[in-house]
């Protein structure tokens, strides 16, 4: 089922989570044992994302380094089939721009649609970490856009190759992402927002938003998108803040502001268990008051680390 029919039939707010491929090497049951304590709130679908390739630098012994591209988190489809397989429930993957080229975007298409997934979050990607900004490959995508465009000429039977006639249509249901404190290198809100109407007129159907821990960020955001036409299903992001780090490695890594009370509460807490306790405490808040704002479902990062989604969801579904 696709996502957005499953938005419209809910008669009240949905559960859903994100979770990582494993690293390169480890078994598949790593990711399970991530799931199933998840299980029992009934996830409405689970995201799985896509990490592109990162460049090592292997000593070669001679004074000479060389470079080395490696995919340190492979297998977002085959983890979706598995899902999907194991637990029947929609898996959602990710598809980037990144490091595709057109082609390969058709090829990874054409075996998601044969594996019977129904819906993917189409994303720019971000930029190979040694680069400074996103670089797309020269026979790919610059922006989430052209790929939704790509996805949506597939749902009507157009392949790249023209001579092609009577293909078989794909019916794939597209999300994308949206940024309530807005994308960085996007230079203020309305402007962003007015590329995210673009997506939505390629012919996405949802959007998943960025993580936030200031839900005003996130009801004004909704209301600049109304304003501006975009009258698709938001469905808000959420992480918890569990760690004492990622009081400076969230803003760093997802251009994200955390508010003053939760940063004092988080700095003055006695010990690292208190910290993990006022993060929990925080997203539940934030799940309560978006439950009572009439969000379509909450959509939790899990980061592969479930204890904390669980300890939420426990007191929110
Ligand atoms: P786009 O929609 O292409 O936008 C990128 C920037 O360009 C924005 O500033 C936008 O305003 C601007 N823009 C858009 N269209 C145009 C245009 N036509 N002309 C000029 N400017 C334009 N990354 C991964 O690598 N893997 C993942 O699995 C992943 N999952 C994510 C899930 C969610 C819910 C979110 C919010 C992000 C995720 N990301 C993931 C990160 C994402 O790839 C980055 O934030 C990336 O920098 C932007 O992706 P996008 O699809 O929003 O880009």
């Amino acid at each position: 089922m696709k996502i957005t029919e499953i938005l419209q039939d809910a008669q009240k707010t949905l559960f859903s989570f994100e979770i990582l491929p494993p690293l390169k090497g480890e078994s598949i049951q790593t990711l399970f044992n991530d799931i199933e304590p998840l299980m029992e709130f009934k996830p409405a679908f689970i995201d799985v994302t896509y990490h592109r390739e990162e460049y090592v630098y292997k000593d070669r012994g001679n004074g000479l380094l060389e470079k080395i591209a490696t995919r340190k988190r492979p297998g977002t489809v085959g983890m979706c089939a598995a899902i999907m397989n194991r637990y029947g429930v929609e898996a959602v993957p990710h598809l980037i721009c990144g490091g595709f080229t057109k082609e390969e975007t058709e090829n990874a298409l054409i075996d998601l649609n044969f594996l019977g997934i129904e819906s993917i979050l189409a994303l720019r990607g971000d930029p190979i970490k040694s680069e400074p900004s996103f670089t797309p490959d020269p026979k790919g995508h610059k922006y989430s856009t052209e790929l939704i465009q790509q996805i949506i000429a597939m749902n009507q039977g157009k392949y790249m190759d023209e001579s092609l006639e009577n293909s078989d249509p794909t019916n794939f249901c597209v999300g994308v992402a949206g940024y309530p404190e807005k994308h960085y290198e996007s230079p203020n809100l309305v402007e962003d927002i007015k590329y995210l109407k673009k997506k939505i007129d390629a012919g996405a159907g949802y959007i998943v938003t960025q993580m936030f821990f200031d839900n005003q960020k996130y009801f004004d955001f909704v209301k600049i998108c109304r304003e501006e036409g975009i009258n698709v299903p938001i469905i808000p992001g959420l992480k918890p803040l569990t760690v004492l780090s990622q009081l400076t490695a969230l803003p760093r890594f997802f251009h994200i502001d955390i508010p003053e009370d939760l940063v004092k509460a988080v700095s003055n807490a006695k010990s690292k268990d208190e910290i993990k306790q006022i993060g929990i405490n925080w997203c539940i808040q934030q799940s309560k008051e978006l439950i009572n704002f009439g969000v379509p479902c909450l959509h939790y990062y899990s980061m592969s680390k479930s204890v904390a989604v669980k300890e939420i969801a426990k007191a929110v579904f």
